[in-house]
């Protein structure tokens, strides 16, 4: 199943909907039986695998020609506003910390225990959204492409082998960043987390279907022009991995986010380096998934 969150011209509040060939099933016009779906990814989710697998039989039974072609609507972020901060892995691909610590002039440190971040829930946007580049705050905004897990069951202290069903499925994020803010606050979160700098999606795409998470192909263009281009294979701490050092004495809930890193050929890692200008057309991929296309916007 691909999920989405779209709205229509007219809409008000986005729903939830199934993407199927070229039409969006609106999840409001399945038939109706003893259950109704909710109207939201994130509460589907939270409802649990008996509701996961209820909208699944309402889906596969509904007619063809069900729903509204894709032309017509408005993609939003699959959890438009998720209910904590994304968790972001920094350093999860070998040759991207070391690209990192070169732009830095830093010794290359390549973790043995993950590093972990958070974006604030307001940077959450959508797949096709512009990006603000506010330039009275950041002159240096870069990109990162970066495979997104969707926390399906809640849990806490969950082992490696139990981690993958603990996810629901998976999606695009691009973790953009002001890099110099991220210099200059000495600690990552307030560069991660400016308004807008979490497009998603397009859709989320069930684990089931999505298979394995450490073979996927990941890609990031800049106006055309490839700068990232790697497989999920190369990171350093795996899906499960993560999980289970993330859920260490944590609780990690029904429909939390985790952006488990990404891979070399950043900005900030380039020589020259290269930051997002007004107007550039920035497209992140996942194999699998479909790709995030966000225009750079400034505003001065
Ligand atoms: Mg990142």
């Amino acid at each position: 199943m691909k999920y989405a969150t779209f709205s229509l011209a007219s809409d008000v509040v986005p729903r939830l909907g199934v993407v199927r060939g070229d039409r969006m099933i609106d999840s409001a016009m399945l038939p109706a039986t003893d259950w109704r779906p909710p109207s939201s990814l994130l509460d589907l989710i939270q409802q649990g695998p008996d509701a996961w697998r209820r909208m699944r039989e309402l889906v596969e039974r509904a007619p063809a020609g069900i729903g509204h072609p894709i032309a017509e609507i408005r993609w939003h972020a699959p959890i438009p506003r998720p209910t904590k901060n994304v968790f972001c892995l920094g350093r999860n691909y070998v040759a991207h910390a070391e690209e990192a610590a070169r732009a830095r002039g830093q010794e290359v440190k390549i973790p043995t225990i993950p590093v972990i971040f958070t974006k604030a829930p307001t940077t959450v946007t959508g797949p096709f959204d512009d990006i603000i580049a506010e330039r009275s705050v950041t002159q240096q905004v870069d990109w990162e492409v970066e495979l997104g897990a969707i926390v399906g069951k809640t849990g806490r202290n969950i082992s490696r082998s139990d981690a993958l069903d603990h996810v629901f499925g998976y999606t695009v994020i691009n973790d953009v960043t002001a890099r110099d803010l991220q210099q200059q606050h000495m600690q990552w979160f307030k560069g991660k987390s400016l308004d807008g700098f979490c497009p998603m999606g397009p859709v989320v795409v069930t684990a089931d279907e999505f298979g394995d998470p450490q073979s996927k192909h990941v890609q990031t263009r800049v106006n055309g022009v490839v700068k990232q281009d790697a497989s999920t294979a190369k990171m350093i701490f795996a899906v499960d991995v993560i999980i289970e050092w993330l859920s260490k004495g944590l609780t990690l809930d029904a429909g939390d986010v985790i952006a488990t890193g990404t891979p070399e050929g950043v900005g900030m890692g380039r020589t020259p380096q290269e930051f997002l200008a007004d107007g550039d057309v920035l497209e992140t991929e996942v194999e699998g998934i479909g790709t995030l296309r966000n225009r750079i916007r400034d505003l001065t």
